[in-house]
């Protein structure tokens, strides 16, 4: 794999794709006067365009998807002799990889105890939220339904993963949305003007932002919420940590109410934070988890929401009844391919110490980063944890005022020119996508990461001098 082709010439495949092919996210006038770009293969951190153009690939996957980098034969292999042995049977049996996958995630998973197999991460997020309905009606009379979810979060495309989003330009113009889910402000502290917590800082801004949470509840009745969904570090909405204090006091919100924590771990599950899941930074226990990106490094389709055994337990008592247990089914929850890929791209991370690189890579990119902040006044803010890192620009740094989208796009298109690909985001303001993002591969080394860093510097030049 060397981006030559055997024919070089794939100007029929560009043909097909602008005449049948509907792109995600993307306006298509612009193909009438361009083409778009068709990765034709990949290998470890790289990929190759239709042109035979190489790039390194710094957002694994365009959305932080690819987490063990392309090519992987031994992933190949174990999905083909799985195939070939039994391609298919519904979840409601058992599969061999499929209990033997679950067995390990939940090794890496201490206090979760059960692994409910899925396609994608709306799919695993709406299981969430159906369970926690089914809860409100087993126990609660059907009161306890209401699903709490952040501001700049995101969960999903689904209609009530779309309910559960706070993110403007992923949800205008799609409404009416599903009853019964309230927003609660974010976390930011970079933007914490914004939520009139400017006077804090550290943990007393983390414990008052989780506060925030607490007086929607109040408000909206403890007894009627039955659930908190927030992403570990939110990802599409700009790259958000949540300060220090803000988690603990989560949790004991969580507790103090009966309602129960759900961390949607689709971008920063298996490993992409330098643990296994992000929210394991934080030292809570969450009630559930999903997750999808990672789980299979792409290699399969494949989502896993995952629950305690108090919940589990739950749709086990009154046998007898008929309508008691969990009556939901995902048809493609039931491929083989998803665990077989799953378990041998967890073996590798595990194998080839893939945690501790996206840690050490982190802070390496981390410390690039730091620095051409001190360089470049256009870089407000610089955040992230592990392989997943994000720059905020804006026009200045006393206002913070984003800058024009177009030029945010710009730095994109540079550093494409260049061979990097890298991501822009930040879905909460109309036309302010203001945040640069970075999710290369686990695999990534310093020569990647110093790669990647120098085009940024680059086009940052180029875009803002
Ligand atoms: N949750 C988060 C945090 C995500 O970033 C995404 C996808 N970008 C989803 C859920 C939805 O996953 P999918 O596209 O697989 O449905």
């Amino acid at each position: 794999m060397d981006g030559t082709f055997k024919d070089n010439d794939l100007s029929k495949v560009v043909a097909a794709d602008k005449a049948n092919v509907w792109h995600h996210l993307s306006q298509h006038k612009q193909y009438e006067t361009s083409d778009p770009r068709i990765i034709v293969e990949g290998k470890g951190m790289r990929v190759w365009d239709q042109n035979g153009k190489e790039f390194i690939d710094a957002v694994s996957g365009g959305v932080w998807t690819v987490n063990v980098g392309y090519g992987r034969e031994e992933i190949c292999d174990a999905v083909r002799d799985q195939l070939m042995k039994l391609c298919y049977f519904a979840q409601t049996a058992g599969s061999i990889p499929a209990a033997l996958f679950a067995e390990k995630l939940i090794d890496k998973m201490p206090g979760m105890s059960r692994v409910y197999y899925t396609n994608s991460g709306s799919d695993a997020n709406e299981k969430v939220f159906k369970i926690v309905r089914q809860i409100s009606h087993k126990k609660y009379g059907g009161k306890k339904h209401k699903i709490l979810y952040r501001d700049r979060d995101y969960h999903g495309s689904t209609l009530a993963a779309m309910s559960a989003t706070g993110q403007h330009e992923r949800i205008a113009q799609y409404g009416p949305f599903a009853p019964g889910f309230v927003k609660v402000p974010h976390c930011m502290e970079y933007r914490k003007h914004e939520l009139g917590l400017e006077d804090l800082s550290g943990a007393e801004f983390g414990r008052a932002a989780a506060d925030q949470i607490e007086k929607v509840i109040l408000e909206e009745g403890p007894e009627t919420v039955g659930l908190l969904c927030l992403e570990p570090i939110t990802a599409g909405g700009g790259v958000i940590e949540a300060p220090e204090g803000y988690w603990e006091r989560v949790r004991e919100i969580c507790d103090k109410y009966d309602i129960l924590l759900h961390i949607d771990e689709v971008v920063c599950g298996v490993g992409r934070t330098g643990k296994w899941f992000g929210y394991q930074h934080f030292g809570i226990e969450p009630d559930f988890v999903t997750m999808a990106k990672g789980v299979a490094s792409g290699y399969a389709a494949i989502a896993c929401m995952v629950t305690t055994e108090k919940v589990f337990d739950m749709f086990k008592e009154d046998p007898s009844d008929h309508m008691s247990h969990f009556r939901d089914i995902s048809t493609f929850g039931g491929c083989t391919a998803g665990p077989a890929a799953a378990l041998v791209n967890m073996q590798i991370i595990e194998d080839e110490g893939l945690l501790e690189n996206t840690t050490k890579m982190g802070e390496r990119m981390r410390a690039n980063f730091l620095k051409l902040q001190e360089k470049h006044a256009v870089i407000g803010d610089v955040r992230g944890k592990g392989l997943f890192q994000g720059l905020e620009l804006v026009k200045d740094r006393e206002t913070k005022e984003p800058v024009d989208e177009a030029q945010a796009q710009a730095v994109v298109g540079n550093c494409g020119a260049q061979g990097v690909i890298i991501g822009v985001t930040n879905r909460s303001l109309p036309g302010r996508n203001n945040t640069l993002c970075f999710s290369p591969a686990l695999i990534a080394t310093e020569e990647d990461i110093d790669a990647i860093c120098d085009a940024v510097d680059n086009a940052l030049t180029a875009v803002f001098g």
